[in-house]
């Protein structure tokens, strides 16, 4: 749909604190529309499009922003019933802009920040602002250290509160080759003849056709969030700034506070508190792991055997921690020719030194009722049966056996 129509007009460049602009149709077709004028920024340089409304006859919701051969194409929520040639007012969602400068701004500001903590080799790989957050990928090959990162971050805010003015120059590619070096071109070399330059005095010079604030100090704050190692040599930083600096702090809060709940101690305890906690369950598990040891002696030593055809067999209560009753049966079977059993309310287990057969005994017990399997050493079966009664049906399948 943008065939045969001139560039748009590009308001947001003229002024990109512009939030609205009188406009007139030239195209309208579905979804899509195309202003002469506009200050709706089209996605690009990792910068989201912007979203907004078309106000004609009606109000449209514009929800994203697209820019095809130098024609800025308005994405709206619905059919347009917008015609070419008439008027209309197009109003930018300045909110979500705003955030998107902020954060758009602070990717220049981490990044120089970046380079000046890592080195020179740092080099942008990637980037994407969105009002919620930004995400600057570099060229380093590990993973910053706690220190560099925090170090970044204060590089960072100090150029934030040291109020440095953010400048937009247009110039050829030979002359900013010249003036600034290979270095301005951190998002790939553009193919135009002029480019747009966007300058953090003192800090920065890069190549960059997006929207940002006009001083560094409306930036806020930027705390940085997330770091990782997202692929062999490229590391990802993730940012947030502005106001979403508070929104972050209030999200850790919440978190810090359903914690501090949990363990039920105030937040200035709440390290204190938990550190005991901590030293408390490993003595606990330490006590516990005796306990077991000494009652697993006790089972063992204490166990009484039945002798049925030189098969010894012994019946034990369900014992109900697993660990234990893991532990008991396999040394219970060590010797051969023995069976031992766990009877439960409703289950059945049997274990076998590993010169009996299993599949035996369980038979037996499905054939009164009993439901459950098992196979070499090791069986189960659901069946609600006396102590006595397991004894002397299984002494009969072992009777057999022989
Ligand atoms: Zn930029």
């Amino acid at each position: 749909m943008v065939e045969g129509l001139p560039k748009t007009e590009k308001v947001f460049y003229q002024d990109q604190y512009r939030r609205e602009v009188e406009a007139v149709v030239l195209a309208a077709n579905g979804r899509y529309v195309v202003l002469d004028r506009t200050v709706f920024y089209p996605q690009g340089g990792g910068q989201l499009g912007d979203r907004g409304k078309l106000v004609g006859d009606q109000e449209e919701e514009v929800v994203d922003t697209q820019e095809v051969k130098g024609v800025v194409v308005h994405v709206l929520e619905r059919d347009t019933v917008l015609r070419v040639g008439q008027k209309v007012r197009a109003s930018i969602d300045w909110e979500r802009r705003y955030r998107l400068m902020r954060h758009h701004t602070g990717t220049h500001v981490v990044l120089a920040a970046a380079k000046r903590v890592l080195g020179e080799h740092v080099w942008q790989a990637g980037a994407e602002k969105t009002p919620e957050k930004g995400r600057l990928d570099i060229t380093h090959y590990k993973t910053p250290t706690e220190e560099e990162v925090r170090e970044i971050e204060e590089l960072a805010n100090f150029a934030v509160i040291d109020r440095r003015p953010v400048r937009s120059i247009t110039m050829t590619r030979t002359e900013a080759e010249s003036k600034f070096g290979v270095n301005i071109y951190e998002g790939g070399v553009p193919m135009t003849r002029d480019i747009r330059l966007l300058e953090i005095q003192d800090w920065d010079v890069e190549a960059c056709g997006g929207t940002h604030v006009l001083n560094t100090g409306e930036i806020g704050s930027i705390k940085v969030v997330n770091v990782e190692r997202i692929q062999d040599g490229v590391v990802r930083l993730e940012f947030v700034a502005g106001d979403q600096v508070s929104r972050y702090a209030s999200s850790l809060e919440g978190t810090m506070k359903h914690i501090a709940e949990l363990i039920g101690a105030s937040e200035a305890q709440l390290v204190g508190r938990l550190r005991r906690r901590l030293e408390e369950e490993r003595r606990t598990e330490d006590l516990l792991r005796k306990y077991r040891e000494a009652y697993e002696e006790a089972l063992v030593r204490g166990v009484s055997w039945t002798t049925v055809d030189g098969f010894r067999i012994s019946i034990l209560d369900e014992l109900f921690d697993d660990e234990l009753s893991k532990r008991v049966m396999r040394r219970l079977t060590e010797r051969e020719r023995t069976v031992a059993v766990q009877v439960g309310k409703e289950r059945v287990q049997i274990a076998t030194s590993r010169d009996v057969k299993v599949e035996p005994l369980i038979k037996k017990l499905v054939e009164v009722g009993g439901k459950g399997g098992g196979k070499g050493t090791m069986g189960i079966v659901s069946i609600r049966m006396e102590k006595e009664a397991v004894l002397k049906l299984l002494s009969e399948a072992l009777r057999g056996s022989s």
